[in-house]
């Protein structure tokens, strides 16, 4: 199978460090206790990386699994749940909250903007009488971030715990988990931080354990039961067989993430660099406020269909971009610039790749985008 450079906001390329990582020889990591230690530094790792001293798991599932897992954990039937939606993912929460008997409440903002703090407010003064709240920090279908630095102490202060997915923008944005009191976060191994999919990590604080530990009804789910996974370490025991070969992948691309100490800034001047070459070749861009580091969001010029442009920068440059779902498909691309996709030599490439293939369907770029984008380094 010949597989092409994967330019797209998740999964994204893996270094060969974690793909030689993942090949070692599989203790028993039920049995082992060696691997609870690794196992536990590796949270560790994670929770330097994302700011926190709060609990910090690995479970075996992609990211989804993650946001799942937060809402089956705190929700009972009929509590009162915020879902704050200005994208796909974002109002996707609601889904799980009503699988598990919660009744939504949404805050609904413009999807090409980042949610407006203010009107948050003013409805909080109204309404806060909620047991938590959902929020995507960037969601990736419409490249918008919110700003959960200002977002979650707001609602914590009303006495709203907190859950964030960040699957698309921890590694690639700032996140302070413990300052900005995040209750739940979520990430995934596929994105940012470039292992291959299979992975969901989180961080649970105290008050979220609590919340779940004094629930009137049982966890409806075994899976997603996060309370399952409070007391691993001093149990020795896992709810289920870990996959040890993709947890000692993700140690490796954690720690690659650890070593390189410019990895925020690299991000944001790619992420500039990029969506000026964009706008100066003549192209739209679907975002208007609230732009996310880790990837593009670009309007198919009209008269070209996306699939076939994409299907051609696959087939004649060997890289591969994405299309988007919902009430975006058809209508943008998407270039992921996260984690060892943000690299000046990879994204020249695909902008290069991009021009040629609008070209051959008939759009005339305005500039050479690869020189406009190089031009910033
Ligand atoms: C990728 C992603 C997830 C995980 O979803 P998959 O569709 O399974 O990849 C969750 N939230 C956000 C914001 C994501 O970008």
């Amino acid at each position: 199978m010949n597989v092409p450079h994967i330019m797209t906001p998740g999964p994204t390329e893996v270094r060969e460090n974690v793909r030689l990582a993942r090949s070692i020889r599989c203790t028993n990591p039920d049995l082992d206790y060696n691997f609870y230690d690794f196992y536990k530094e590796t949270c560790g790792k994670i929770g330097a990386l994302l700011k926190t001293k709060n609990h910090v798991r690995i479970l075996s599932g992609e990211g989804i699994l993650g946001l799942e897992a937060a809402c089956a954990s705190l929700t009972e039937k009929g509590d009162r749940v915020l879902v704050i939606d200005n994208g796909i993912f974002g109002e996707g929460f609601g889904d799980f909250v009503k699988i598990y008997g919660g009744e939504v409440v949404f805050f609904k903002g413009d999807r090409k903007r980042e949610i407006d703090i203010e009107e948050l407010k003013s409805f909080l003064e109204s309404d806060s009488n909620f047991k938590y709240a959902t929020v995507v920090h960037c969601d990736t279908p419409s490249g918008v971030l919110n700003n959960i630095s200002l977002i979650c102490p707001l609602l914590k202060e009303k006495g709203i715990l907190t859950v964030v997915d960040s699957v698309a923008a921890m590694g690639g944005e700032e996140v302070k988990t413990d300052d900005w009191k995040i209750d739940i976060l979520i990430g995934g191994s596929q994105k940012c931080i470039s292992a291959p999919p299979g992975l969901t990590i989180l961080s649970i604080s105290d008050d979220a354990f609590n919340c779940m530990k004094n629930r009137k009804s049982d966890i409806a789910s075994f899976y997603c039961n996060l309370l399952n996974w409070e007391k691993y370490y001093e149990n020795k025991w896992f709810p289920y067989t870990p996959p040890i070969s993709d947890i000692v992948g993700l140690r490796r691309a954690i720690d690659n993430m650890l070593e390189d100490e410019d990895i925020l800034s690299r991000h944001e001047k790619i992420a500039t660099a990029t969506r000026n070459a964009i706008r100066e070749a003549g192209l739209e861009l679907y975002t208007e406020e609230g732009y996310s580091s880790t990837v593009t969001v670009i309007k198919v010029p009209d008269g070209i269909d996306d699939k076939k442009l994409r299907n051609y920068m696959v087939d004649r440059y060997d890289v591969m971009i994405a299309g988007s779902f919902g009430y975006l498909e058809g209508k943008v691309i998407r270039i992921g610039h996260m984690g060892e996709n943000a690299r000046i030599d990879n994204v020249s490439h695909v902008l290069f790749a991009l021009q040629k293939s609008l070209e051959h369907f008939g759009f005339k770029c305005k500039c050479d985008m690869f020189s406009c984008f190089l031009r910033e380094f």
